[in-house]
């Protein structure tokens, strides 16, 4: 049954409470006025949209059942006085099932190998569901997918997600270049190795889908690095994930026409302690205040961090080859490259960015119709 209901501060508050029955392993206590709170009733919330009509004010903090009732297996009945609500069994077993709306994730390390699919499949009658509820899997899971065989033409990145859910435009536009480039805005435009990074990290919420489209790469080295950030999460201490959760970090990128600014930290967390945002751009990083009350913890972990990052045993290492497109969680994968020597040859991708979430939650759309 869910984490949802392991953690019991009922007795702290002195709230009232109601036993469930239908615990993995045996009945559990939730307080009342929770339990009123999310009454299922017509009156208390709309069937059909879910949303919510009852404001939590209404009702008072001690609320207290005057009877509790089971008229079969299934059902639980409390009697309010002012009020009926009606519980089942399912609607408990849903809100596990429900609370991210997301598979488990499937951590990986330096040896993984993306797993791959055809760029036909998505444009035929039969198989771009199948293919794309597949693909979503693949992106929720791992956090990466690499489509084979997209036309190496401008704006196939766009033309590849849009099809399925909005692109996220960010200031500096929305098909990004990236080639050898000296006055672009970023280390990105240069031959140079990068470091494993999540882009955007100087907007204060980055875009959590990213599309990277190789047009052409006929140079010499550049292979990607890519890094599963919950594997890095997994490495560090208790104390170093908690130093680097609370210590907020600027990030800065701009050229001369646009500034993108945030101050967040580097990772984040769910109510139950899984990562669920990884935040790292070594370029794009900016100093933290001599005066930071936490500076000298915060640079033991930053340096363990990044230590792990470069490790490779984390890498997964691989050459994105001319019609190779591939799909990122932003928030939880890292993506480098090592050095390139623009002279061999043209390297040109292009840069696309979405929100997993919406894909995510189109994969709902899609399997309702399948
Ligand atoms: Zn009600």
């Amino acid at each position: 049954m869910s984490r949802c209901f392991n953690h019991d501060d009922s007795a702290k508050t002195g709230l009232s409470h109601v036993a469930i029955p239908w615990g993995a392993s045996g009945a559990f206590d939730v307080p009342a006025v929770w339990l009123r709170d999310n009454c299922p009733c017509p009156a208390c919330r709309v069937e059909a949209t879910t949303e919510k009509r009852n404001l939590i004010s209404q009702v008072p903090l001690g609320v207290a059942p005057l009877s509790v009732s089971r008229p079969d297996a299934e059902t639980l009945v409390v009697d309010w006085g002012e009020h009926q609500s009606c519980y089942t069994r399912s609607w408990f077993d849903s809100l596990a099932s429900n609370s991210f709306r997301r598979p488990s994730p499937k951590i990986w390390s330096g040896g993984h190998r993306l797993t791959t699919f055809e760029a036909a499949q998505f444009d035929s009658e039969d198989g771009s569901t199948t293919g794309a509820l597949e693909l979503i899997h693949t992106l929720a899971t791992q956090g990466a997918a690499l489509v084979r065989g997209v036309p190496s033409e401008p704006g196939e990145s766009d033309r590849f997600i849009s099809r399925w859910v909005p692109v996220r435009e960010v200031a500096f536009g929305r098909v990004h270049d990236v080639f050898s480039n000296p006055a672009g805005y970023n280390i990105a435009h240069t031959s140079e190795a990068l470091p494993p990074h999540n882009d955007m990290a100087s907007y204060a919420n980055p875009p959590s889908g990213q599309i990277i489209h190789m047009l052409v790469n006929e140079s010499t080295g550049g292979e990607s690095t890519l890094v599963d950030g919950w594997n890095i999460v997994e490495q560090l201490t208790e104390d170093e994930r908690e130093v680097l959760a609370s210590v907020s970090v600027p990030f800065r990128q701009f050229d001369s026409s646009i500034e993108t600014w945030a101050r967040r930290p580097l990772l984040r967390f769910d109510d139950w302690g899984n990562p669920i945002h990884f935040r790292y751009s070594n370029q794009l990083m900016q100093t933290l205040e001599p005066d930071h009350p936490r500076l000298g913890e915060f640079y033991q972990a930053y340096h363990r961090l990044t230590e792990l990052l470069l490790t490779p045993d984390n890498q997964a290492v691989f050459r994105l080859d001319t019609g190779d497109l591939m799909l990122l969680d932003n928030h939880r994968v890292l993506h480098g490259r090592r050095a390139f020597r623009p002279q061999t040859g043209a390297r040109h991708l292009q840069d696309v960015y979405f929100e997993l979430e919406d894909l995510i939650n189109h994969g709902e759309v899609l399997a309702n119709r399948t």
